[in-house]
């Protein structure tokens, strides 16, 4: 990473934010993937189509890149509720995973490593071996049922949800950490008695220590997917169990997110890189005024660079692919 008097000249290329998370508070991304790199093409990826679906782990980029970007960041020792391992992929894809969680746990032991997971690749044994260091694993499960798990995400063919869950399962057994899992919840799919009662039954089996109720936020990959309203979420919550269980709110408190040695263009690409983000979204995760927000994100509109797009919660900007270098 090139520097000038303290101040960094590119975005890097691994870390993300930080940005305020609904899940996870003040959260610092680590994106271990190249864009779109997943075992599931979902049709609510708010990243757009899957352009590799694999399920063979591999060494997409030297861990030790990413590590030294860490360092670089968590010298000042920033404030974070998490750090946070996800992205536009899936990362237990990538295998400078285990590397990159010992190195975070050895050396930075006060700050709480996360990882957002599909959690297909949890019937690996070294997968669940490398996630166990972690001290929160957060997979997700939409549906028992084979049929619907392939219409919602669009798995690689060799994907079973059975073997999944029962990853998941094995996963508990061994792990003593925080165990949370997302039900990821699409109207008319997923939510039928059904469905309900599938799903509450791999709740018990895989008993993870919290459960959170997702939905669409932002522009899916598919236009007919559409968010849960907030009584569909109660009922489901109601079906699958209540007051153990969380629904995710859309509201996000005002942030107090800082900047991490990059100027404020290069905070909003990084953001926009790996999240389409409404002005409103940019200002909360950014710290950054309304007005800074325009402005950056006029500029990158006349650089041919961001795109946009009319959604439920306003207008949402994105990188345009093979923009996110420049
Ligand atoms: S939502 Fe996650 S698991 Fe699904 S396609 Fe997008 S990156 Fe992959």
């Amino acid at each position: 990473m090139q520097r000038d008097n303290g101040v960094c000249l590119m975005t890097p290329r691994h870390i993300f934010g930080p940005v305020l998370s609904r899940r996870l508070g003040l959260s610092l991304g680590v994106d271990l993937i190249p864009f779109k790199t997943c075992s599931y093409d979902c049709a609510y990826c708010e990243c757009g189509t899957t352009t590799d679906k694999t399920i063979t782990r591999q060494d997409f980029f030297p861990a030790e890149h990413v590590i030294t970007e860490l360092r670089d960041v968590l010298a000042s020792h920033p404030h974070l509720d998490s750090i946070t391992l996800a992205g536009s992929g899936e990362p237990t894809l990538s295998r400078s995973l285990g590397p990159v969680i010992a190195f975070v746990k050895r050396e930075y032991p006060e700050y709480t490593l996360s990882v957002l997971t599909n959690g297909s690749l949890m019937t690996d044994e070294n997968v669940r071996e490398e996630l166990a260091v972690a001290d929160r694993v957060i997979p997700t499960l939409t549906s028992v049922f084979q049929e619907t798990f392939e219409r919602i995400h669009r798995p690689h063919p060799l994907l079973r949800i059975e073997a999944i869950i029962e990853g998941m399962v094995q996963f508990r057994k061994m792990y003593s950490g925080a165990l949370w899992l997302e039900v990821f919840v699409i109207p008319g799919l997923n939510t039928t008695a059904e469905e309900l009662t599938g799903l509450k039954g791999a709740i018990e089996r895989i008993n993870p220590d919290h459960v959170q109720l997702n939905t669409l936020d932002r522009p899916p990959a598919e236009g007919w997917v559409e968010a849960a309203t907030d009584a569909e979420l109660e009922r489901v919550s109601a079906v699958l169990g209540g007051s153990g269980i969380e629904i995710v709110g859309r509201k996000l408190p005002v942030s107090h997110a800082m900047k991490v040695n990059t100027d404020a263009g290069d905070l909003v690409r990084a953001t926009l890189c790996r999240r389409p983000s409404t002005v409103e979204d940019l200002v909360r995760t950014t710290g950054l005024s309304g007005g800074e927000v325009a402005k950056i994100l006029g500029v990158l509109e006349r650089a041919g660079t961001v795109t946009s797009k009319r959604g439920a919660r306003g207008v949402f900007y994105a990188i345009l692919p093979g923009k996110d270098d420049q």
